[in-house]
């Protein structure tokens, strides 16, 4: 303030000397001396408030400037200041406008980013853990809550409060011993379930002082489940397989001997080589049967008239029923039609129909009745045989189960695979298969599948 005082004041100093000076050359009388210097006066003060205009504005312009740099300091949106051409503080504030207009580009480019990565954890299907060296969790998606049972933490958050499971801090203590990667298969306990997870720890040594370890959590369970039953399937299947040529070999060869010079006993042996040989059929059969199910087909659905196909079907089957004299009523309305795959229908009608004949009494008796709703169609093959026993009703879609009564009695013979082949068709449909049994009543199997 002062400053611009004594500016001002020189200023007016000057103009009254040069009007002096001027005034003196022109020998002005009072008047003129007068005029002169009112309008000196008037021309400093105009002179200083148009500069003092002329200051503030630029001035204004920088404050604009600072105001928005503080403001991208602080994290709001980076803004430009308008300026005049005639500014002395054009370039400055182009080039600050440059500026802001980068930094904006920089923070939508890293929001994209972060955005973008945030959605890629989310939608992996491998759990993923980032821990740092003072055991804070920073990253933790969504699978990997979903793999260990829990409630998706929000992050940082201290490693011992969301991971339980000893043997996996235990792999992440060592990832940071060792400094290096680590891999493993682990059990882990999961809300009272073991679930087997491959765990692949990755070190990464960021700055001297600042080293993480990212995990992978990737679920092995059903995988391994499958691969178990498929070896349990190698080594029942050869197993039945086995059975039957065994018999077969060593009845042939006792008959090579002086054992088949005898008629009774070659017509008996050849009996029991000829069951075999059936046997071994039926097992090759059947596990075609299986595979060929397992295997995805692209069957398309076609119209079925399901009372016809079971008709079909027990034309197969009758001379087997005639035996034991069992009667048959296929109750399905004639008109009732559904929508599916050819094969695969007839395959569960067979395996239920002739299940229901091999295991029914002397003069026992058969029914098949059907329902269809508006998204479900459900048959049902009941028999009044010798019935399944409670604890064995759970197990009769297993692979290869035969029930106690069927192996130990020889009621009928089998290769255990039937209802595994009908529950593996169902599953594949995506419906449902259910026993309803009593001993010494009967057997109700009813199969659900969708329309
Ligand atoms: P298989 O008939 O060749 O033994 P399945 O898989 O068809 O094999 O059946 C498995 C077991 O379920 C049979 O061994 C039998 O004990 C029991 N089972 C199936 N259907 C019936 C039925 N209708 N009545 C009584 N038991 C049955």
């Amino acid at each position: 303030m002062k400053k611009k005082l004594l500016k001002f004041i020189y200023l007016l100093v000057v103009n009254l000397i040069i009007s002096a000076i001027f005034g003196i050359g022109m020998s002005f009388n009072m008047q003129q001396w007068a005029f002169i210097v009112t309008l000196m006066l008037l021309v400093t003060l105009s002179g200083v408030y148009m500069a003092k205009f002329w200051e503030t504005r630029q001035y204004k312009e920088l404050q604009v400037m600072q105001e928005r740099m503080l403001a991208t300091v602080e994290g709001h949106e980076p803004r430009g200041v308008l300026t005049e051409p005639d500014s002395s503080y054009f370039k400055l504030i182009r080039q600050f406008n440059t500026l802001q207009n980068y930094i904006r580009q920089s923070q939508e480019k890293s929001q994209r980013d972060v955005t973008n990565y945030q959605s890629l954890l989310a939608s992996l299907p491998v759990g993923v853990i980032n821990v740092n060296r003072r055991h804070m969790i920073d990253v933790f998606n969504e699978t990997a809550a979903d793999l260990l049972g829990l409630q998706q933490p929000n992050t940082p958050i201290l490693e011992s409060l969301v991971i339980r499971q000893f043997t996996l801090s235990e792999l992440i203590t060592q990832t940071f011993n060792t400094r290096r990667n680590q891999q493993s298969i682990l059990n882990l306990q999961i809300n009272g379930e073991i679930k087997q997870y491959e765990v692949t720890t990755l070190f990464h040594q960021g700055d001297l002082t600042n080293s993480e370890v990212m995990i992978i959590l990737y679920d092995l369970t059903s995988v391994l489940q499958v691969e178990r039953m498929q070896s349990d399937f190698l080594a029942n299947a050869s197993h039945e397989l086995k059975t039957p040529l065994t018999a077969i070999t060593g009845f042939v060869e006792t008959l090579q001997g002086s054992a088949g010079d005898d008629a009774a006993t070659r017509k008996q042996f050849l009996q029991i080589v000829a069951e075999e040989a059936q046997r071994l059929s039926s097992l090759v059969v059947d596990i075609l049967s299986l595979s060929r199910v397992q295997q995805k087909n692209d069957t398309m659905p076609t119209k079925l008239m399901i009372k016809n196909m079971i008709d079909e079907q027990w034309q197969h089957i009758q001379p087997a029923a005639a035996i034991k004299n069992v009667t048959f009523k296929n109750e399905v309305a004639e008109h009732i039609s559904v929508q599916g795959t050819k094969n695969d229908v007839e395959t569960i009608l067979q395996n239920l129909l002739i299940n229901a004949v091999k295991y029914n009494v002397n003069n026992g008796s058969i029914n098949v009745t059907m329902y269809k709703d508006h998204q479900h169609w459900q048959i049902n093959v009941k028999d009044s045989g010798i019935g399944i026993p409670k604890n064995q009703q759970s197990r009769i879609f297993e692979r290869f189960y035969r029930g106690d009564e069927s192996r130990q009695r020889q009621i009928a013979s089998g290769t255990g695979l039937g209802l595994a082949i009908v529950n593996e068709i169902v599953s594949k449909h995506n419906g449902e298969v259910k026993v309803n049994s009593q001993v010494g009543v009967g057997t109700t199997i009813s199969v659900t599948l969708p329309l």
